[in-house]
């Protein structure tokens, strides 16, 4: 197993076992690509959710939020482009019997490709150590010229491919690079089809009238089919933003990405309704806006990087990716999309309603455009999972299991712990639980040796662990020991909460940004 899939394994293996993810359904053996978030999985994306929406709604003066439902009348579709082209090619393996995404399997060779430049890079700077100019040697390096060559010749045809349609060529670009069966090796293709990715159901009591509608594939129409009644009710003026989190349902061709690719997931969507002309100008705002929200988490920098479109989906005038360093490498994170009036244009089409915008400046009505920013909650999660879960060689030579969450996001702020269940420490321990609660969300735990109680809280995130000891019982002071630097200072019992407060509250989040 490559280090690569050692280091994914072990990240579900603690998501479950800290009660942060579970397999939908697991005791009927799980569905595929559905998941349950457990006792500490649900605090932490209630933290994100929680982090997306005070810096997005409350903290910027022209967005306001909004909660649509989940079922739409289905012509929303139609407008949308969803029922004619939210597609995705599929290819199956005629051995295996499995179901493949045939663009994911070409973008997946072309990873390898990259992967490749990046061992040449490592090669290198090993050789020539402290003097290495990176970016010299990519531009002279010949291999990785062949290299990036090659990539780009790989995803300029498969893009020209799709947007044509030509599933004959997709398929012969897969055969002509040998690419196989991830599971069983094999290159016996079957031919590439389109598959609708949205779910349907029935609407209605009796079967004769039922009407087809979908569990919406994303959150964005719910916006969309409000904008007049948000922009007259809120008497907003133009540029402002509708911003809204919710699930989203796609019947995705999934192969083990855990969250990363789920067919119910959670999306956190702003639109930014903009005068037309001034598009270009909010993109780029909105592109430097969410990077600098992402670092403002504090991962490091180089996890994070802009992947602008060259095929641009169908509503589309600009657009690029946010993304993220997974465990399996590079993947999309949040997607930012300059979206024309096409939605707007189009609803107004089938509806028959005027959608456009009194202009009280020039005096003249329009369809706005609108800038997107639309990132998944879930992959949101996986991002600061995967990025905050270290192990440490501590001095001892043990190893600690320590998952570096943001302080504020963390699912458990603090845990009381009373070094013995005895000589009254249970009680003012149980006290000091019980004052804290109210404010932050706290642990009680008694059981075990301290030291396997600190190593439990450092697996969960938990920032500040509190203990109780004889000497608290003299003269009201406890413990307190930071997660990162497992550092334990002595303060008094009345100043638990300031501390802990001060280095915890989101305001110190949202101020960097
Ligand atoms: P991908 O190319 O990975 O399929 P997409 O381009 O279709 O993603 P968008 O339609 O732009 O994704 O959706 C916006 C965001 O919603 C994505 O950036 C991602 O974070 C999230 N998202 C999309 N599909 C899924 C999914 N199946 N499971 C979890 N999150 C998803």
């Amino acid at each position: 197993m490559s280090n690569k899939e050692n280091s994914f394994k072990k990240i579900v293996s603690h998501a479950k076992q800290y009660g942060f993810i579970f397999p939908s359904s697991e005791i009927y053996d799980g569905i595929n690509a559905v998941y349950d978030y457990g006792h500490n999985g649900v605090e932490l994306k209630n933290n994100i959710r929680e982090y997306w929406w005070k810096s997005m709604v409350h903290l910027n003066e022209n967005i306001v939020g909004l909660d649509a439902s989940i079922l739409m009348h289905p012509t929303t579709w139609k407008a949308s482009g969803h029922v004619d082209a939210f597609n995705d090619p599929l290819i199956d393996n005629k051995d295996s019997k499995k179901r493949y995404r045939a663009d994911v399997l070409v973008e997946d060779y072309v990873a390898k490709i990259e992967e490749k430049i990046d061992k040449e890079i490592l090669k290198a700077h090993k050789k020539f150590g402290e003097g290495f100019n990176k970016e010299k040697f990519i531009s002279t390096s010949p291999k990785i010229a062949t290299y990036q060559n090659n990539s780009k010749k790989i995803l300029t045809r498969l893009n020209k491919s799709l947007e044509k349609n030509d599933l004959e060529d997709v398929k012969d670009l897969i055969e002509s690079l040998g690419i196989s069966c991830p599971e069983s090796g094999s290159k016996n293709w079957s031919k590439v089809k389109q598959f609708n990715l949205m779910f349907s159901t029935k609407f209605g009591a009796s079967s004769d009238n039922a009407m087809d509608v979908y569990l919406r594939p994303e959150t964005a129409q719910g916006i969309f089919v409000n904008f007049l009644n948000i922009q007259k009710s809120g008497r907003m003026k133009l540029p402002f933003g509708i911003a809204q989190t919710g699930k989203a349902f796609r019947n995705e061709i999934v192969a083990r990405q855990f969250i990363f690719r789920m067919k119910e997931f959670e999306q956190m969507e702003m639109q930014f309704f903009v005068k037309p002309g001034t598009q270009k100008k909010w993109y780029s705002y909105w592109k430097e806006n969410r990077l600098k929200w992402h670092l403002s988490l504090g991962l490091d920098k180089q996890n994070y990087r802009f992947h602008d479109h060259e095929k641009l989906a169908h509503y589309a005038e600009e657009a690029c990716d946010i993304e993220f360093k997974f465990p399996f490498g590079f993947k999309e994170l949040e997607g930012i999309h300059s979206r024309t009036n096409f939605d707007l244009g189009n609803h107004e089409k089938f509806s028959g309603k005027k959608l456009k915008y009194f202009d009280n400046d020039s005096n003249e009505s329009y369809v706005p455009y609108v800038v997107e920013t639309s990132i998944g909650l879930d992959r949101m999660f996986l991002a600061l999972f995967s990025g905050s879960l270290k192990e440490e060689t501590l001095v001892d030579n043990s190893i600690r299991t320590v998952l570096k969450l943001p302080l504020s996001l963390a699912p458990v702020k603090v845990a009381i712990l009373p070094l013995i269940k005895k000589d009254g420490l249970p009680e003012i321990a149980k006290k000091i639980y019980n004052d804290l609660r109210y404010k932050f969300n706290a642990a009680y735990d008694e059981k075990d040796a301290i030291g396997k109680r600190y190593r439990r809280q450092d697996a969960l995130g938990t920032p500040f662990c509190v203990t109780v000891d004889h000497q608290s019982l003299k003269d009201e002071t406890v413990t307190i020991r930071f997660r990162d630097d497992m550092k334990q200072k002595r303060i008094k019992i009345s100043s638990i909460d300031y501390t802990i407060d001060k280095s915890l509250s989101t305001i110190n989040l949202l101020k960097n940004l």
